[in-house]
Formats: C-alpha cells, structure tokens, sequence
C-alpha cells in the first residue's frame, strides 16, 4: 500500500493494511491536520519506505519527549511521523492513502479535546503489535 501527500513528491510503502489504527483528538494532531482529529496507521519502522523528500518538523509532547512530523515541502502534506513515546514506530496518516477505507481505529485517544460533535466508530479488534 501506498501513501502520498497532495502532490504526489513525498511516498510511502507499507506492506498493506494494519489493524493498529488510531484516532488522536489532541490539540497538536488537530493543528497538524487541520481536520477536528488525526487517525494514524502505525507499522514497525523496518517496514515503511520513504521515497521522495521530506521536511521534519519536531514538536514537545506532554511527556517531555519529541514528536517527528514528517511532511511534503512543496504541499505542505504530513505524510507520517514518529514519536519518542513509541521508539521503532512509525505514524502513517491514514488520509495519505487511498485505499485504506476498511482501516477503521480501534482506539480513539485524548477525547478530552474530541470536538462535541465527532463520533468515532472503533474496529472491534484488538491489536498487540506496538501501541500508540
Ligand atoms: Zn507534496
């Protein structure tokens, strides 16, 4: 499967659908996206493969730690992202595909900044291959 920014420069490749799949209704995933929550899909670092350039852009989390955004310089796109909470991970921004309609989140995390209106429709599966 494949995910790219708007202009096509910025791709990459994962092996194919994941169930780890997560919802963030955090300020920063709402600024990062422009869009009232972020979902990500989250592989395994080894098994994504950047191709195109990117631009980093880090931010503090609550924790203390870095959140990576990795995103298109010529559109702008966040195309995915890695954060020290999860070491050997990294966030695909499930928009950036085109074919990952059944990728539905099966957690949907910091609800305490969730716009009133947003409903979120977890997957009934449970998933034990890295946490978000
Ligand atoms: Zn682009």
């Amino acid at each position: 499967m494949e995910a790219t920014c708007q202009c096509g420069q910025l791709k990459v490749r994962v092996p194919g659908p994941t169930q780890a799949v997560v919802a963030c209704h955090c300020v920063a995933c709402q600024r990062r996206t422009g869009s009232p929550f972020g979902v990500a899909a989250y592989y395994p670092d080894d098994q994504v493969s950047v191709e195109g350039t990117a631009k980093r852009f880090d931010r503090p989390t609550a924790l203390e730690g870095l959140f990576e955004n990795y995103f298109c310089p010529e559109c702008g796109s966040t195309v995915f992202f890695r954060g020290m909470k999860n070491p050997g991970v990294t966030g695909v921004a499930i928009g950036a595909f085109i074919d990952a309609h059944d990728m539905a989140p099966i957690r949907s995390v910091w609800e305490q900044s969730k716009h009133a209106w947003v409903t979120i429709a977890c997957a009934a599966q449970h998933f034990d291959q890295g946490r978000a």
